[in-house]
């Protein structure tokens, strides 16, 4: 069987270090926002290169807490993609604000920033980037709307830990920018955990405040906060995978690489990297305008590719009909249907890849064939 994403291969590559993590955990005395927590903050600002981190419970909650840090909340409107995760527009309603959404770039697959002057209105408080599979969104052209209009740029960086933007870390370039360490994300943990990175003392002292009921100081509730606590061994496991981050990310561009060589005379649509941008391949998404017949073959051979995402935010029920959307979402609904995310993690093995394109080549070959009888 070969899968899309396999977080037990990166236990088992790292498992010596996280079994050791985990001892120190287990016999310490602190088991939620301790040392761990702490020192991972600290690693983790470093290595994104912003002067705070501040751990939180999962990445929706880094984008809600993120925005609350910025004091938006009921009436404020807030514009991202609809080709995303649920999870970015579900943080912007937890945060009680309102989202609207934008169509994505064809090829890129990040926030189309020909549209923000569209649904720009009086009541636009920010810009939510979401960087997905790996890519950077355009933050030169978003970065400039928002200085413009007086918007906070936030970064949803839970697909792209450790990729550059002319060479900055991404979620260093915004105001704020979020992290999911879901299990399958490029750093991730073995439960939920998230964080939120920004070069502002005030942002990182509210969203610190708002994950913990409003404490600066302990019982103390200066203003109205919630649970959002990381635990000690995510953080302590979350340590460990930051230390092989970018050695991991490396592997994935060397195994995209391969893709992209064998897969490059196929009818499909490869993965491409903008200028000034680095790819961290979270995944790999090819589309094809022949997923249904494509996957079933997959399937037929025991590999099992990922849809990401079979239905746009604005067209599922809990959306649909309420959400505000830019007149055009052409691109957002075409590559609903069209796009394949084939499998692709560090410890992928080169034979399993070789065998995956082998079977998608073979596909498209007979039905080549198939095609040409008729
Ligand atoms: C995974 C993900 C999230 C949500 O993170 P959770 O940790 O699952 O809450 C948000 N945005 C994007 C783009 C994601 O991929």
């Amino acid at each position: 069987m070969i899968y899309c994403a396999n977080p037990a291969a990166q236990f088992h590559s790292h498992q010596a270090e996280i079994e050791a993590a985990i001892r120190r955990v287990l016999s310490g005395n602190r088991y939620i926002l301790g040392p761990e927590v702490e020192a991972l903050e600290q690693e983790f600002a470093a290595y994104i290169g912003t002067s705070s981190a501040i751990g939180v419970a999962n990445g929706t909650d880094a984008i809600e807490l993120s925005l609350r840090a910025l004091g938006l909340g009921r009436g404020d409107e807030v514009i991202t993609v609809s080709h995303t995760a649920v999870a970015t527009v579900a943080a912007i309603e937890a945060a009680s604000a309102t989202p609207v959404l934008v169509d994505v770039v064809p090829g890129y697959y990040t926030l189309d920033p020909s549209q923000l002057e569209e649904v720009l209105t009086t009541r636009t408080r920010a810009v939510i980037a979401v960087h997905l599979y790996g890519h950077p969104a355009d933050l030169d052209v978003i970065g400039a709307f928002c200085s413009k209009h007086k918007l906070a740029l936030v970064e949803d960086t839970s697909q792209a830990h450790g990729s550059r933007w002319r060479g900055k870390r991404l979620g260093s370039i915004g105001h704020i920018g979020c992290f999911s360490c879901y299990p399958t994300k490029n750093l991730g943990g073995i439960g939920d955990g998230g964080l939120v990175v920004t070069n502002d003392p005030q942002l990182a002292t509210n969203v610190r405040m708002l994950r913990e009921y409003g404490w600066r100081e302990r019982y103390i509730s200066e203003i109205p906060g919630r649970n959002s606590r990381l635990d000690e061994l995510q953080a302590a496991i979350l340590r460990v995978k930051l230390r092989h981050l970018d050695s991991d990310n490396a592997k994935r561009r060397n195994l995209a690489a391969h893709y992209d060589k064998l897969l490059q005379d196929l009818p499909l649509e490869l993965p491409q990297t903008r200028e000034g941008a680095e790819h961290v391949y979270h995944l790999y998404v090819v589309t094809s305008e022949d997923r249904a017949s494509l996957v079933a073959n997959l399937n037929k051979h025991n590999i099992f590719p990922g849809i990401h995402y079979p239905v746009p935010v604005h067209l599922q029920a809990a959306y649909a009909q309420r959400v505000t959307t830019a007149l055009n979402m052409g691109v957002t609904e075409a590559l609903a249907k069209e796009v394949l995310s084939l499998p692709l993690y560090p410890e992928f093995p080169n034979e399993d890849l070789f065998r995956v394109s082998k079977v998608i080549e073979d596909f498209f070959g007979q039905s080549k064939g198939r095609n040409a009888k008729q």
